[in-house]
């Protein structure tokens, strides 16, 4: 499966179904699922020995034996379940640690294949829905293993057990029991199924709910800013209903759970049965207690079985929604074995055609020719496709038709990494992690040194309002009230630029927005950065524009015009249009 980032390959999981999936991870703790299996055998075994000793002793009493007898049974009974209690603590802590390795397993490869996938794919995925997978999802393939799973297995030995007890007092006796056992089959494949349906349901509504919840949170300003609480409050209250109602309707069919109704049948006939039996002299008074004592074994695996089950349908339904993060085509590669070298800096795109969505294109038959080292400026309004255009060239999107070459070498055809560590574009949205400033500005080259980044910071024109932060570089970010202006953040996403040393620098308007003073010092950092190695202005400065050797004019997706300034101002109307408007 392609992907642009691979950490580690999981190579025994299998994705070709989520119980294929399930499996796949199951397998890899054997030890643990072992554990688990014998705990759980071991368990019902001592469980249904408990009603043969109790037998034994009303025989004892009844037919005057000697009471020494009780004092053996006694002993027996003690360490039956001494042993017993002893397993089950293998058993729980087995299931338990087999349970979280799994959770902490299948989270780490859904983490790693989120990296993993191409910005289309994450354009369209609203973070809330996805950090409901990545906690909630995996959460329950955890409950399904246990309690679910574990409890599963040992219940099914409870239900087994009497098979083998229940012959040896009387085989006739094993009637109710098969009655109850077919039936029982039934119910529950049909209990199964309805509980599948709701069980996605319920996933899926807490994950749209989850998705609101962030974007809420995300845009908390704007809500607030425009006073709309009430009437978010009230969006939200729908989803958080909706996922009210799916748990409301599991329970509901919790509570439909005839596997109950069963049991209390199956108690009737069997008692019935033998007390006829013992009527016509073919058991005896204890076998009764022993027979009744095994069909009282049943009890647990129905009484489980309403949640176990559950649990289960849920987990299941918890590894289909991360399979389909994980089986999610992303068409972007790491390539691996591509062209790795160290750049030039030369870009050219040839008759490109782009569009994030299939059925809109963004960007017509653009053509144009960067030389290493050059600065060149795109200028255009909003939407022309500046933006695009800068994102095209390390390959964060594919485009549709044409070819876009760094170094002459086709994007498809470098390795990613190779190609996008030696790109750098500063957004016009600059991100920074709730880090320290440091760990910001070498979030590109991690080995960077202390000197190293303040060297980079003077450089940006950082240094002096990093050292006026109580802590300097070791402040964090959004931390304490430690929020930055657009300028500041731009001259750390510059500082980290030089850190990275690129041999293509990209600045998506960088500028703008700012006042005189700040941008004095941005165009200071922005020149010392734009020092050898090839540019690309996203601007609509006109000091900058000037200084470009080379400018390209967008327009709707399409190069209106491209060449120098005074060339420019000479043939292109556009472009005078521009400076017309500037210049007022
Ligand atoms: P500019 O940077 O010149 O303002 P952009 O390159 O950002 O313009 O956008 C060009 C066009 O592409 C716009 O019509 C915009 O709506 C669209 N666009 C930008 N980003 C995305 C995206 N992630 N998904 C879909 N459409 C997008
Ligand atoms: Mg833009």
């Amino acid at each position: 499966m392609p992907a642009e980032f691979i950490a580690r390959t999981f190579e025994n999981s299998d994705y070709r179904s989520p119980s294929r999936f399930i499996w796949s991870h199951v397998r890899r703790h054997r030890l643990m699922g072992l554990l688990m299996i014998l705990g759980a055998f071991s368990n019902a075994a001592l469980a249904a020995i408990l009603p043969v000793f109790a037998g034994i002793a009303v025989d004892v009493v009844i037919e005057d034996r000697p009471m020494s007898v009780i004092v053996w049974i006694v002993v027996a009974i003690v360490v039956s379940q001494l042993v017993r209690s002893g397993l089950q603590f293998a058993r729980n802590f087995a299931s338990e640690v087999f349970a979280q390795r799994i959770e902490r397993d299948v989270r780490d490869e859904l983490y790693v294949s989120l990296l993993g996938k191409s910005m289309t794919f994450h354009d369209f995925q609203p973070v809330g829905e996805i950090m409901a997978r990545v906690t909630n999802d995996v959460r329950e393939m955890n409950f399904m293993m246990n309690p679910g799973f574990n409890l599963i297995i040992g219940s099914t030995m409870f239900i087994l057990m009497p098979l083998v007890v229940v012959p040896s007092i009387h085989p006739a006796l094993l009637l109710s029991y098969l009655g109850f056992m077919a039936s029982y089959i039934v119910v529950q494949y049909f209990y199964i199924q309805s509980l599948h349906g709701v069980a996605q349901q319920v996933r899926g509504s807490f994950g749209k709910m989850n998705a609101q919840l962030a974007e809420i949170l995300d845009g908390i300003e704007v809500v607030k800013g425009t006073a709309q609480e009430p009437r978010e409050t009230i969006r939200l209250n729908a989803a958080i209903d909706a996922v009210r109602d799916w748990f409301v309707k599991r329970g509901d069919i919790e509570a439909r759970y005839l596997a109950v109704l069963l049991l209390g049948l199956v108690n009737v006939t069997g008692f019935l049965h033998a007390a006829y039996l013992y009527e016509q002299g073919a058991i005896r008074a204890g076998d009764i207690v022993s027979y009744m004592g095994q069909l009282a074994l049943l009890g647990f695996p129905v009484f489980t079985s309403i949640f176990t089950f559950s649990q289960v349908a849920s987990g299941y339904a918890g590894a289909e929604r991360i399979l389909n993060i994980i089986n999610a085509r992303t068409d972007l590669d790491q390539n691996e074995a591509g062209h790795h070298a160290p750049m030039q800096g030369s870009i050219s795109f040839e008759e490109v055609n782009f569009g994030y969505l299939l059925d809109k294109e963004v960007l017509h038959q653009v053509s144009m020719t960067i030389q290493p080292g050059q600065t060149v400026a795109i200028v255009g309004q909003t939407g022309s496709g500046k933006s695009t255009l800068a994102k095209l060239t390390n390959r964060t999107y594919d485009i549709n038709a044409g070819r876009v070459l760094v170094d002459g070498v086709n994007v498809r055809d470098w390795n990613l990494a190779a190609l996008r560590s030696q790109i750098s574009i500063i957004e016009q949205e600059i991100f920074l992690f709730s880090r320290t400033v440091a760990d910001n500005i070498r979030f590109g080259r991690p080995d960077a040194t202390q000197a190293e980044i303040e060297e980079a910071a003077q450089k940006a024109q950082a240094h002096e309002f990093i050292m006026s932060f109580p802590e300097g570089y070791q402040t964090v970010i959004g931390q304490r009230g430690v929020t930055l202006s657009g300028g500041q953040r731009q001259r750390l996403a510059i500082a980290r630029a030089f850190l990275t040393d690129p041999r293509i620098l990209i600045l998506d308007d960088s500028t703008s927005a700012i006042d005189s003073a700040t941008e004095d010092h941005i165009q200071k950092a922005i020149w010392a950065a734009a020092k050898g190695r090839t540019t690309i202005l996203i601007t609509h400065r006109l000091s900058q524009i000037r200084w470009a050797d080379h400018i390209i004019v967008l327009r709707n997706g399409r190069i209106a015009a491209q060449g120098s300034h005074e060339n420019l101002l000479e043939t292109s109307d556009a472009y005078r249009r521009i400076f017309a408007h500037h210049e007022r």
